[in-house]
């Protein structure tokens, strides 16, 4: 396995959920010299300094301040954090026959349900306790329980013969978690609360709420003959994420347009939130940088026209069994470059004009460039691209990696590309 590719799966293990995978993101800039910032404080910025900012824990805006003039443009990285999944329901005991234990789950975003069936899950999210008298700020801790704690076990087949010919699943009967087979004097409804107090060494009395997903403890792999494949979860949109983060920790030190990172949070339910693509959080970022410089709002709108954004978000790789459901002439194929993602009806942000720039850029990368459209009789997806120029009228692209298989619990993608678009982008971030 490459270094590259190495680090890509040790960031994906190391990030279950979207909390992780933003507190991840964190502990790697800081290792690089970035600060963190807080809204709530006037803080300074300065030319050539590296900052970042969170919101709620689960979205992350890094950038490096660049040297030019304050109406100088902003290059705009931006991916999302969350993935689909299942989050644990407030008092989600339930207890069954024989003293199982199992969950009430919610479903979030659109998972493909039955590849969740039978595997090692367990518990990633924050936990929120309770901070002395101010209850204003209860004390946040991420918490990723390391060991198989539960699975969602399927129907035998005994129960239901034309399972292989279609099997409507309900998301509420079907897909509930076990937990654990409780002895008679152990009490149901607390169960879970003891255990994530438990772990995360505090009373059960001190929490006061919590956001917990379900995640595969099955690990990032490589496979192919080759090791050409990588399989894990959450390569949307972590992979994209941790190319980002690869491109920004290598960019050169010294630049003179600002450097920008954005991973937002719940791209998979419509980016509506205050830490998602819908909301001015980056639009705010974005005029402290310009602020900081001396420049006022009309500096800002300068920055902005001068700016360019990769909106990095997978794509649908031609699917060696499935060939027919691709466009006829635009089907881009895992391991052969980065993809751009285009629709005449503008779920994405590609126009000619963004999709010229990127093609450029990959070509002084010496990356290769494919390019997705939707089979004209198949409605395809969207993506944070269009949302976020809902605030800031951003030039940009969209564009991803190749993957199969796109929202299942593991989901496929290509060594060669990920090692493509690091470079891609780094080459953006350089310019
Ligand atoms: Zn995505």
């Amino acid at each position: 396995m490459t270094p590259l590719t190495r680090d890509l799966c040790d960031f994906l293990d190391a990030s279950p959920c979207n909390f992780l995978a933003v507190r991840n993101v964190a502990e790697r800039l800081e290792n690089e010299g970035f600060i963190g910032l807080d809204f709530r404080n006037r803080d300074i910025l300065e030319v050539g300094g590296k900052y970042y900012y969170t919101v709620n824990g689960s979205a992350i805006i890094a950038f490096i301040v660049g040297e030019g003039e304050a109406s100088e443009g902003f290059s705009i990285i931006a991916a999302h954090s969350d993935s689909p999944g299942f989050r644990i329901k407030p008092n989600a005991a339930m207890l069954c026959p024989g003293r199982i234990l199992k969950l009430n789950t919610e479903v979030y975003g659109g998972p493909i349900l039955y590849t969740w069936f039978d595997r090692p899950l367990s518990i990633a999210g924050r936990v929120l306790l309770r901070n002395g008298n101010n209850p204003l700020r209860p004390v946040s801790l991420t918490l990723k329980i390391d060991r198989p704690l539960l699975t969602i076990p399927h129907l035998a087949i005994h129960f239901n013969r034309q399972v292989n010919e279609g099997n409507k699943l309900s998301k509420q009967k079907d897909m509930l978690p076990v937990l654990a087979q409780l002895s008679e004097d152990m009490e149901a409804d607390d169960f879970l609360l003891k255990l994530i107090a438990a772990e995360c060494g505090c009373d059960v009395a001190d929490i006061l709420d919590f956001d917990l997903s379900l995640y595969d403890t099955t690990g990032a792999c490589t496979f192919g003959a080759d090791n050409e494949f990588i399989s894990s979860g959450r390569l949307d949109d972590l992979g994209m994420v941790h190319a980002g983060l690869t491109a920004l920790l290598a960019t050169e030190p010294a630049g003179s347009r600002t450097r920008v990172l954005a991973v937002f949070d719940n791209e998979e339910t419509g980016s509506g939130t205050k830490q998602g693509a819908a909301s001015p959080v980056l639009d705010m970022v974005l005029r402290r940088i310009v602020e900081a410089k001396g420049g006022d709002e009309i500096t800002y709108q300068q920055a902005v026209a001068d700016s360019f954004m990769i909106s990095a978000d997978n794509a649908h790789g031609v699917h060696p069994n499935y060939v027919d459901k691709q466009d006829p002439t635009n089907h881009p194929s895992l391991g052969k470059g980065p993809v751009v993602k285009i629709n005449a009806n503008c779920k994405y942000m590609t126009d000619a004009d963004s999709s010229a720039v990127f093609r450029a850029i990959c070509e002084r990368a010496g990356v290769p460039v494919q390019y997705f459209v939707n089979h004209s009789d198949v409605a395809g997806g969207s993506t944070l691209g269009n949302i976020l120029t809902s605030q800031i009228a951003l030039r940009g692209v969209d564009m991803g990696a190749a993957i199969w298989a796109m929202h299942s619990i593991r989901e496929t993608a290509s060594v060669a590309d990920h090692a493509y678009i690091v470079d891609a982008f780094t080459e953006f971030y350089n310019i």
